[in-house]
């Protein structure tokens, strides 16, 4: 693994009453993409969710690039360079695809000009004029990876980013993010679709009942299908 970028360790959280995580714990190198892979309700959108501060109720440690999170709010989080994306994507339906991408903030500088967004995203530049409720799904995801790109994060939280998209699509959205690793972002990734997962993370860590009970390094994956399917149900 490169150098470290995020590191979470002994990571709990809970929603009320409810113990969610117990003891989260793993890592992700400058430059990687990784995912967190387990059945519903596993605690995987916890963890992003917690990692960016959105859940309040949270102990143990979350360091990104050296830096110790765990106390911080949500935009301090962000300021720091980390974006999520969450499942529901967070696009504003009543407002076109440029003014979706001219809205968001700048948080840190560094983010992609409109310009570079479109030459990732050339269907956005296309569909420039057209309402966030008109995009099909794919287009709605792209969108959604573009807006947080222009925010200057460094590093991409996607939770199940391919959820709902038709085989082409995700082949895209999976093109997508080898770009985005090859221009040097960093991206932890929530997926169901294995397959989509096989192909484009570095490493995948498995999810259980609110803490890692696996890693599994891209060389070990054809060699542990069968525990795979296992951990996953399928
Ligand atoms: P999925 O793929 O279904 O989203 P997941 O692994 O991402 O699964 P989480 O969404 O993190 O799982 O949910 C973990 C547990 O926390 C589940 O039992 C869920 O019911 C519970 N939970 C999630 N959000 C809340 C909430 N806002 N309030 C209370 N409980 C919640």
């Amino acid at each position: 693994m490169s150098e470290t970028l995020l590191s979470v360790r002994d990571l709990q959280a809970w929603y009320g009453e409810s113990h969610i995580l117990h003891g989260m714990a793993f890592e992700v190198g400058k430059g990687e993409v990784v995912t967190l892979l387990g059945r519903n309700g596993a605690g995987k959108t916890t963890t992003m969710r917690s990692i960016m501060g959105l859940v309040r109720q949270r102990q143990g440690s979350v360091t990104f690039d050296g830096r110790e999170t765990i106390a911080l709010q949500a935009n301090q989080v962000a300021r720091l360079g980390l974006a999520f994306c969450p499942e529901e994507r967070g696009i504003f339906s009543s407002l076109d695809v440029t003014e979706n991408l001219t809205l968001p903030p700048v948080i840190r500088g560094g983010g992609m000009s409109l310009d570079e967004v479109y030459e990732l995203f050339p269907i956005l530049r296309e569909r420039g004029g057209s309402q966030g409720t008109k995009l099909s799904g794919g287009e709605q995801q792209m969108l959604a990876i573009a807006r947080i790109l222009r925010t200057g994060a460094t590093m991409l939280l996607l939770d199940e980013p391919t959820e709902g998209l038709a085989p082409v699509i995700v082949e895209q959205i999976g093109q997508v993010i080898r770009t985005l690793r090859d221009r040097g972002f960093t991206i932890l990734l929530v997926e169901q679709n294995f397959r989509f997962a096989a192909g484009v993370a570095d490493r995948h860590y498995v999810v259980e009942h609110g803490e890692v009970i696996d890693m599994i390094p891209r060389a070990d994956v054809q060699a542990s299908r069968d525990k795979l399917k296992a951990y996953l149900g399928v």
